[in-house]
């Protein structure tokens, strides 16, 4: 199938684009890498009124260091952070992510906010920036606000951008040297989506461990005090403390009812731990 007919326009600014949202009559869409869009348009699940791209906006192509975090544009894609095109604030683990993510093709196009934006629960970045401790910057014509990414994420395919509301950035704590990472996430074929996603930051010296357990066709479940998965305390002892019984009562709560996906879903959990105790 085709596009249903669209406007398109390619604004020189962020300013511009902003102003084009909130003057647009109709419905607008932002596009980014159009990985998602594109197929989205052909197949007419969407029919936006109005195309705004993205893609050519330098303000949202730059990542920078400030103070203890790092900034990322929205329109940095994954093969940037592959190739190693940002600053490494997190000891090498956004990169592995990155390259990770579908094949190259996906990845040289497709960006950090176009996936987040998106909100699928089986991508990536849903799951790994919670557990990162990061926070995504929203703005549009009344300014901007700034969220915790665990409260981005309403539902499948849902967040919390408003009307005429773009992700301008993220925004990724430095990992302290102390922290250990565990990411893994279990796809039938290499590149595809996932169907289990676990992500774990744990340092045991400062006691405190975070950990997402995503691709649940809900919004991951994010645990910003991991330490009831623990017996109740972080420690260095934290593989061997692992208590599976409270991820599996998790699992249920989420309304995960099938007894082989939440045993999936918690050895996924279970390898990211050990990755991160070793
Ligand atoms: C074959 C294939 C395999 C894939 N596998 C994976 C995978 O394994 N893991 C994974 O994480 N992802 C995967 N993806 C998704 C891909 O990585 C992209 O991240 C994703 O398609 C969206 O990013 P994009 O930049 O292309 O956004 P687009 O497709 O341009 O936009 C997606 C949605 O977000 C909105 N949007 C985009 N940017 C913004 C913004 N800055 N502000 C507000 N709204 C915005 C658009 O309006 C649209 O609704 C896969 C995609 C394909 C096609």
């Amino acid at each position: 199938m085709k596009a249903a007919p669209f406007a398109y326009e390619r604004p020189a600014s962020l300013d511009a684009a902003i102003a084009l949202m909130a003057e647009a009559k109709g419905v607008a869409k932002i596009m980014a890498g159009g990985q998602s869009l594109g197929p989205m348009l052909n197949l007419r699940l969407v029919q936006p009124d109005l195309i705004i791209d993205i893609t050519g906006l330098g303000e949202l192509k730059h990542a920078e260091r400030s103070g203890d975090e790092l900034v990322i544009g929205a329109c940095v894609t994954h093969g940037d952070i592959e190739d190693g095109r940002i600053p490494d604030v997190t000891h090498n683990a956004m990169r592995r992510v990155a390259g990770g993510i579908a094949y190259r093709a996906v990845r040289n196009r497709g960006t950090i906010g176009g996936s987040l934006s998106h909100a699928d629960p089986a991508a990536d970045w849903v799951s790994v920036l919670p557990a990162l401790g990061a926070k995504i910057r929203l703005r549009s014509s009344a300014g901007h606000r700034d969220l915790a990414i665990e409260d981005f994420m309403t539902g499948a395919l849902e967040s919390a951008l408003q009307e005429n509301e773009l992700v301008e950035a993220v925004r990724v704590p430095v990992m302290r040297a102390s922290a250990r990472w565990g990411y893994v996430k279990a796809c039938r074929k290499p590149g595809e989506f996932a169907h289990a996603i676990a992500a774990v930051l744990i340092d045991p010296e400062a006691t405190t461990g975070r950990v997402v357990i995503g691709a649940i066709e809900a919004p991951p479940i994010v645990l910003t005090d991991a330490s009831p998965l623990f017996g109740g305390k972080i420690t260095g002892n934290f593989k061997r403390e692992f208590v599976a019984s409270a991820a599996d009562a998790l699992l249920i709560k989420a309304g995960i009812a099938n007894a082989v996906d939440r045993h999936i879903h918690i050895a996924i959990l279970r390898r990211a731990i050990d990755e991160a105790a070793a």
